[in-house]
């Protein structure tokens, strides 16, 4: 049944759709005890999974016992905001009789949805720097997953997702559009955007990436949002100051007031990251300070450290970042033991609504409209690499015609990967190594 099932996923090209798409019927090869549902949701403004899971609580659901079937863990916990309170319901609904299901409910905080403190809400266990969640007896899967799973025991491959469009456009919305649709259609969708200098985030306001050119940008397996900022915007001129710039200016104002530690979740947990300790290396060009990585390899990225510790308008969060990548390309590995949890550490949290004013993002945290599904587009790129892993092999032609949900792009033999298929019926109008483009007919 295990084998069974774990085909059935691969074959739907099901990758972890809250993060940096993981394939997942590899991340299922374990033996868990629990099964977490990350229903958390945590970046500011995005809905995605607030509206999936009042939509599809019952589907989720299924996913989670798919996933326990096949894993073998006898217990399923669902971790969502209390204050998704209509998603709560529909989840509490759906578990309603199901003795090894349970929902455990979140306080409306930043990041709630990090695996480690996600791990450590449901377990009160930590993850040591470097090791999986499987440490601790657990398999942690975000609720998108969870539906994207529900179908492929269905036999329907991942063709669509949520996405919210929201910031400077006339009506933002939540709506699930299929993969490969154009983010300039998108905006259209959205009434337009309200502005004539505009930038475009592409994933959450705190944690996604700028795009270069949105006209060249299509919805992924892992695009939960699309935000429009103002060029001018202090998140927008933060995520894309030139990093030497913003280094010049870190030595001179780095006062070395650790705030940017105290605010940081991961160093709240015991696990040794220190965003001023980064700082001090870099400004003192003093490696030594970072003899064993620990300062900066438990870093999840959250931006918290600059977008709510920082006083002197410095971006910690770039430079622990970049000092991460540097460290995991020399393959260092922590070697330390997670450290004591702050006992202060749910007075340290960062209330959402906090880091929404912090980041100028307040006025965009407005009723976005949940509208079902949109209007299929004229042409969709499904791009060969959407996941962790090297990019799929194109299994069709330019001319080709192709079903909805057929197989577009294969996983080359024995590599880490995941599927991708067709979003839409039509004529494949290009291919490349990167792409597949079908038109409709
Ligand atoms: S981005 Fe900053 S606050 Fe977030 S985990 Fe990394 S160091 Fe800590
Ligand atoms: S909060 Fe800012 S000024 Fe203080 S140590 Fe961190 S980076 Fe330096």
């Amino acid at each position: 049944m295990k084998e069974e099932i774990l085909k059935k996923i691969e074959f739907a090209g099901v990758v972890g759709a809250g993060g940096a798409g993981f394939p997942t019927h590899v991340k299922l090869r374990c033996s868990p005890l629990t099964v977490i549902a990350n229903c958390a949701e945590c970046e500011p403004i995005i809905k995605s999974d607030k509206y999936l899971m009042e939509d599809y609580a019952k589907e989720i659901i299924e996913g989670m016992e798919a996933v326990m079937q096949c894993t073998g863990a006898k217990k399923g916990v669902l971790a969502v905001k209390h204050k998704n309170k209509k998603a709560a319901e529909e989840l509490k609904k759906a578990v309603s009789g199901k003795k090894s299901l349970s929902i455990h409910l979140l306080n409306n905080y930043y990041p709630a949805g990090d695996e480690q403190q996600i791990i450590y809400e449901v377990t009160g266990r930590v993850i040591p720097v470097g090791e999986l969640p499987i440490k601790a007896g657990c398999v942690v899967l975000n609720a998108q997953t969870l539906y994207h799973v529900s179908q492929a025991v269905k036999g329907i491959p991942v063709t669509r997702r949520n996405v919210t469009i929201a910031g400077e456009v006339k009506e933002p919305m939540t709506t699930e559009v299929p993969i490969g649709m154009p983010v300039s259609s998108l905006l259209g969708l959205a009434g337009g955007v309200t502005m004539a200098e505009y930038a475009v985030i592409i994933g959450g306001p705190l944690m996604g990436r700028v795009a270069e050119n949105p006209w060249q940008e299509f919805v992924t397996k892992t695009t939960n949002g699309i935000i429009v900022l103002p060029v001018d915007h202090p998140l927008i001129e933060k995520k894309t100051d030139d990093f030497n710039h913003q280094l010049k200016i870190a030595k001179s104002a780095c006062c070395q007031c650790n705030y940017c530690t105290l605010v940081c979740p991961r160093s709240n947990l015991g696990l040794g990251v220190q965003p001023h300790k980064i700082m001090q290396a870099l400004t003192l060009n003093n490696p030594l300070i970072l003899a064993d990585g620990q300062a900066a390899l438990g870093c999840c990225n959250c931006g918290l450290c600059t977008y709510l510790g920082c006083n002197m308008n410095l971006s910690p969060h770039r430079f622990i970042a970049e000092v991460r990548t540097q460290l995991l390309a020399k393959k260092v590995k922590s070697s330390q033991e997670p450290g004591n949890v702050n006992p202060f550490r749910n007075e340290s949290k960062a209330p959402s609504k906090r880091v929404l004013q912090r980041t100028g993002l307040t006025s965009y945290d407005t009723d976005i409209r949940h509208i079902g599904t949109v209007q299929t587009p004229r042409v969709v790129r499904i791009f060969l690499k959407q996941h962790i892993g090297v990019p799929c092999t194109p299994v069709v032609k330019e001319g080709d015609f192709v079903k909805k949900g057929q197989c577009v792009g294969a996983v080359p033999k024995k590599a880490l990967g995941a599927l991708v298929h067709a979003s839409i019926q039509g004529k494949v109008v290009s291919v490349s190594t990167e792409y597949v483009d079908i038109m409709k007919v």
